[in-house]
């Protein structure tokens, strides 16, 4: 990235971070909410002993329910140089982290990558990302990455307007995805647990379910090079006032209609989640 004209995300804000902030949030400096041994990733992500996670401050994405609002939108977390990043990957990994789980990065990935040279662990690297990627960014990544989490969160140009401002969504997101597919095929460790390779997400959301069919039909044509995980877990949060269908969870009809679907096109490497997911006990306390 030239340092003038930040391009980390397609919002390709153009402008200086040691300057002013971009659509993020963000200015050049880091910002965390938490990091610890988090035990609620998929099972090849988290084993037994946890994924050691650390949840970055801002968004470049900022749909109107997220449930990590706090931390994206209001920034709610402690700044960190580049140096107690690369000490934090030491203490996960120390502490018996199954990898590091980098949760929100896209717009920190530059000093990400700054952090993994004066510090690079000894377990994989999971980027962790709503989707919405620059690929030229990812192809600056992909040697450090190891595993990639990304969302596939909208197919619709209007949902993703109406929840996000983002038209071109699955346009930008379909194609960063398809690409960290085809540059990290899947490899597992002797315990089962993920090494390299892809696994995508996708949160079924209340009145939405024929969008999520048409993300699975495209999905349905990389179906076997990576995992998918289909999730129940929607949790109304946030300023909904102008969004009132989003003021509810997902009713079980709609995610078996969505899980029937993705059978019926022969996902099998496939995640789901019990149905009473959608509980706020999954969502972490802020430390700072
Ligand atoms: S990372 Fe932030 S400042 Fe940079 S282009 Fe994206 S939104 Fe703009």
């Amino acid at each position: 990235m030239n340092n003038n004209q930040c391009n980390l995300c397609p919002n390709l804000c153009k402008i200086d971070k040691e300057l002013k902030k971009g659509a993020c949030g963000t200015d050049s400096k880091i910002r965390i909410a938490k990091f610890y041994l988090h035990p609620f990733e998929e099972p090849i992500i988290s084993g037994t002993k946890g994924s050691g996670t650390i949840f970055f401050c801002g968004c470049s994405l900022k749909c109107v329910f997220c449930q990590n609002f706090e931390l994206s939108r209001n920034l709610r977390g402690k700044e960190i140089s580049v140096n107690e990043l690369a000490d934090i990957f030491k203490k996960l990994e120390d502490e018996g982290a199954h990898n590091i789980n980098l949760v929100n990065p896209t717009h920190y990935s530059n000093k990400i990558i700054e952090a993994l040279k004066i510090y690079r662990p000894n377990i994989p690297i999971v980027y962790n990302t709503h989707g919405y990627e620059n690929i030229e960014i990812i192809e600056q990544l992909n040697y450090y990455v190891d595993v990639y989490l990304p969302d596939v969160k909208y197919f619709s140009p209007a949902i993703a307007k109406r929840y996000t401002g983002k038209e071109n969504y699955f346009e930008v997101a379909s194609k960063a995805v398809s690409f960290m597919i085809d540059s990290k095929p899947l490899i597992f460790d002797n315990n089962g647990l993920i090494r390299q390779g892809v696994v995508v997400r996708h949160l079924v959301l209340p009145q939405c379910t024929s969008d999520s069919k048409k993300i699975l039909d495209w999905y349905a044509n990389i179906k076997d090079k990576a995992y998918i995980n289909v999730m129940s877990q929607y949790t109304p949060f946030g300023e909904l006032e102008s969004f009132p269908e989003l003021k509810r969870k997902i009713t079980r009809r709609e995610y078996d209609t969505v899980m029937d679907y993705a059978i019926a096109l022969g996902i099998e490497k496939m995640f789901y989640q019990e149905f009473e997911s959608a509980d706020e006990k999954y969502i972490p306390k802020w430390d700072y």
